[in-house]
């Protein structure tokens, strides 16, 4: 067959095919342009979940009537100028793609006008592109609809509008956390989905995006290391997820998905939430562009990172000292939602206001949600008073095959608590804190000795075994292949001290890289475990109400040291839901 070069529209199309994927990938294109060109507000419209029109409307410098018949030619850029710049791109767009991808798929009509100068609009007629002059105006407004009318192989793959819709709130609320700078309205068939504020405050954005339920609960992470800079907001132990699109890391300004900083941020997670649980994170990260190379795929979606390995450092050592620090908690003012710090609102303003936000959030946002959550994910509100308050709430009734503890709620719903879980979760904080302050240690009357082989013997440099005496353990080298231990912490409480020194001899063998930090919680954790009321142990009410209180004054009474989960709590609503009770 003869070799032709393709027409223009069909290299178009071409290209359509790997950026334009669905209606959310036009909202992606444009709203980035939007950015791109410095708009502070954009405005959003989806009407018939894109199939039917998008409207984009910016603020932003706009485009000169000379540029204009430009800006749909394929390959061109206001964004690069030469070779060197594609290697550190500062702007969304570089690829000139965007505007004739969709100008070949749909029907495009664009509104601009630059500084000073008269508007112009563009608009296609048989595939040939107008320009007509146009009120003026601030900032671009582009319309796309028809979207796919002449590839109906791609028309026919969308999903439901409530899918596509879905995928539209996920591009447009990650792009809105990335720029909490810009002030984006985003409406579905002209019912508003969200505004943010604009106002550089990414706590704010989140409220405006997620609501006070994740709002409430966020505690916030600023952290820099030599080339990083990383800012932004962890979900608290309460705000969990059955799954990880919740974690949301933004680089330069852009959303990318970074495999390995998501393993790192579940990884920093360890201990606080369950292992099949995930956790609600927003990071804007901001490096050097020549660190960042987005030029790996046409969706920008996948970027190569140098470097790498300092951000999952900078992240596993930061997340979990963020966490131990007391919860946000959020308040509502008459003119507008704010975040305070607890000690700013006693108590008892406390418990009301939540009261009333449950009260005010069960009625207007209903409808909203539809786009939202999954049924999985509506786990994520459950807990929406201070726990503390939900605690004093509980009262024990009957302990179920001696290993559960049945209380009922006040709110009308039951809990049930694994009497060992809790136990281990109330040891494990109390041990925690006998190790934050200066161990005493008692010597050993008769040392305990190890004999190791070489290379495990090794591993016990002074390094080591300086740490080792952190951990209340006294160790000296004797020989080339034996160790002695020859003291160990002295606690109130009786402990098997044998136990504690093969813990932490097993885990410096079997982790040969000793993360002290891993070590330290994994330590203690075992030591709860073994310290605590086991199943099958018969609890009088008085010993159950004792537990319960001990529990909701740790921080985190929802799950043991090992992530699982302590309570299993039914509301009153769940109750009547399960025997099919609602609505009557
Ligand atoms: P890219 O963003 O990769 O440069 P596009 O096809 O998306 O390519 O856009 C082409 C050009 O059109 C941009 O480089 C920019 O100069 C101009 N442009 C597109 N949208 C806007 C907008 N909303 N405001 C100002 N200029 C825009
Ligand atoms: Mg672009």
């Amino acid at each position: 067959m003869a070799i032709k070069v393709l027409s223009t529209e069909l290299a178009n199309q071409i290209a359509a095919g790997e950026v334009i994927e669905r209606p959310a990938s036009v909202i992606k294109e444009l709203v980035e342009n939007s950015i791109d060109a410095n708009a502070k507000t954009i405005k959003i419209h989806v009407y018939e979940a894109g199939r039917k029109l998008m409207i984009v409307d910016d603020d932003g410098d706009g485009i000169s009537k000379k540029d204009v018949a430009l800006a749909f030619k394929r390959h061109a850029t206001s964004k690069i100028i030469d070779e060197h710049m594609l290697f550190r791109i500062a702007t969304l767009g570089f690829r000139g793609e965007a505007l004739p991808s969709i100008a070949s798929i749909a029907n495009v009509t664009l509104e601009t006008a630059f500084k000073g100068e008269v508007g112009t609009k563009v608009y296609f007629e048989n595939g040939k592109q107008i320009n007509i002059d146009a009120p003026k105006r601030k900032g671009t407004k582009v319309e796309v609809s028809e979207l796919f009318y002449n590839t109906p192989a791609r028309l026919k793959h969308l999903k439901l509008d409530y899918t596509e819709n879905a995928v539209i709130l996920d591009v447009v609320t990650k792009i809105a956390l990335a720029h909490p700078e810009v002030s984006f309205t985003l409406s579905f068939d002209d019912r508003e989905r969200f505004t943010t504020t604009g106002r550089d405050d990414l706590q704010e954005t989140i409220l405006n995006v997620y609501g006070l339920n994740t709002a409430k609960n966020i505690i916030p992470l600023n952290v820099e290391t030599t080339d990083f800079k990383i800012s932004g907001f962890l979900g608290n132990t309460e705000l969990v997820r059955a799954n990880r699109y919740a974690i949301i890391t933004n680089l330069n300004g852009r959303n990318v998905y970074m495999p390995k900083i998501q393993t790192a941020i579940i990884d920093a997670y360890h201990g606080f939430i369950a292992p099949s649980r995930y956790p609600f994170v927003v990071l804007n990260i901001e490096s050097e562009p020549s660190l960042v190379d987005v030029n790996v795929h046409p969706s920008k979606k996948e970027v190569r990172l140098s470097k790498e390995q300092e951000l999952i450092n900078a992240l596993l050592q930061n997340i979990p000292l963020a966490l131990t620090i007391p919860t946000f908690v959020a308040t509502k003012t008459t003119e507008e939602q704010v975040i305070k710090q607890p000690d700013q609102v006693s108590k008892e303003q406390n418990e009301q206001i939540f009261i009333e936000l449950n009260l005010h959030e069960g009625t207007s946002s209903k409808e909203n949600e539809i786009f939202r959550f999954s049924d999985h994910q509506e786990q994520e509100i459950k807990h929406s008073e201070t726990k503390e308050v939900y605690g004093r709430k509980l009262r024990p009734l009957v302990q179920l095959h001696q290993t559960y503890i049945v209380c009922e709620h006040d709110d009308g719903g039951f809990c049930v608590i694994d009497q060992h879980a809790a136990h281990e979760r109330i040891n494990y904080e109390k041990f925690m804190l006998m190790l934050e302050r200066k161990l005493k240690t008692r010597p050993l009357l008769v040392p305990y000795v190890l004999h190791l082989s070489k290379s495990e013997f090794n591993l016990f440099d002074d390094e080591l075994l300086s740490y080792l005496t952190t951990v209340g353990l006294e160790v000296e080298q004797f020989g080339s292949d034996t160790l002695r231990v020859t003291s160990v912490p002295a606690w109130e409480e009786e402990y098997d001290e044998k136990l504690y020194i093969d813990e932490i001899i097993a885990m410096v063998r079997e982790s040969r890289k000793v993360n002290y930090e891993k070590l330290r919680s994994n330590v203690i954790a075992t030591m709860a475990c073994k310290a605590s009321i086991k199943a099958k142990q018969r609890l009088s009410i008085a010993e159950m109400e004792h537990l319960i209180r001990d529990l909701f004054l740790t921080n985190n009474p929802y799950s043991c040291p090992h992530g699982r989960p302590t309570i299993i709590r039914y509301t009153k609503y769940e109750l009547e839901k399960l025997f099919q009770r609602t609505g009557t």
